[in-house]
């Protein structure tokens, strides 16, 4: 049993990172978004043209990208994970990368390659990881593992509210198309796929307040 590690999965948009965040804070570990890890592929990806509206090149993105690695590095807002030295923010939330990135998660190499970077940031640290396939994959070991889902409409709501909020670019049924679609590419591929680990603890967030799902998952931990 892994005791150094908390897995949250489920679907997308639940508020998996929002309570991790909060929980690594209260607790004391380190905050792991591994969704971030994707989307910075993706959106390189995008920027270095292998992927574009109807094809994607893993093997050229790879060749780019296999050498660079992910590290912890120091920011005002505490650690972060840098790429290659760089901290990405909302230029990997946009609707661009969300329409792409489980295409890129779906391939072979870039997951093997990501896997064996989890693992090796989260040695000697306590952390909280989010994802898809922490519990079943990343971490099986792992000691608490939840794994969060939520209607689809009301997922999609709180993500158009959100990008809104941040001044981005955003329309409800893109949202929710992505959402429903991301969620079926991630649970239908063959590797790696979305899918609640058998020991996980599910919880729904659709009626629940961000305080409510965090107590709830203190009362587990305890
Ligand atoms: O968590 P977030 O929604 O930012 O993740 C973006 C995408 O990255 C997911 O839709 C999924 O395709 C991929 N992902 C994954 N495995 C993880 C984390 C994210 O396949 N552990």
């Amino acid at each position: 049993m892994n005791k150094n590690v908390i897995a949250i999965d489920g679907h997308a948009s639940t508020g998996k990172s929002t309570l991790a965040k909060r929980l690594a804070k209260r607790l004391g570990c380190l905050y792991m978004d591994t969704g971030y890890m994707f989307r910075v592929l993706a959106y390189l990806g995008l920027k270095g043209r292998y992927i574009t509206q109807d094809s994607l090149d893993g093997t050229a993105l790879m060749k780019e990208v296999g050498g660079l690695h992910f590290s912890w590095t120091e920011t005002p807002k505490g650690l972060a994970m840098a790429f290659d030295g760089k901290v990405y923010g909302d230029e990997i939330r946009t609707e661009e990368v969300s329409s792409k990135v489980s295409q890129v998660a779906a391939l072979k190499s870039i997951r093997d390659f990501l896997l064996q970077q989890q693992r090796a940031l989260a040695q000697d640290h306590k952390v909280i990881m989010d994802g898809r396939d922490i519990g079943t994959v990343v971490f099986p070991e792992a000691q608490f593992k939840f794994f969060m889902t939520a209607d689809a409409e009301i997922r999609a709501e709180r993500r158009h509210q959100e990008l809104l909020t941040k001044g981005m670019k955003s329309d409800f049924q893109t949202v929710l198309n992505n959402v429903i679609a991301r969620d079926q590419q991630d649970a239908s591929r063959s590797i790696a796929p979305l899918r609640k680990a058998e020991d996980a603890i599910e919880i729904n967030t659709g009626h629940l307040t961000v305080e409510e799902v965090e107590q709830l998952m203190l009362q587990h931990l305890q």
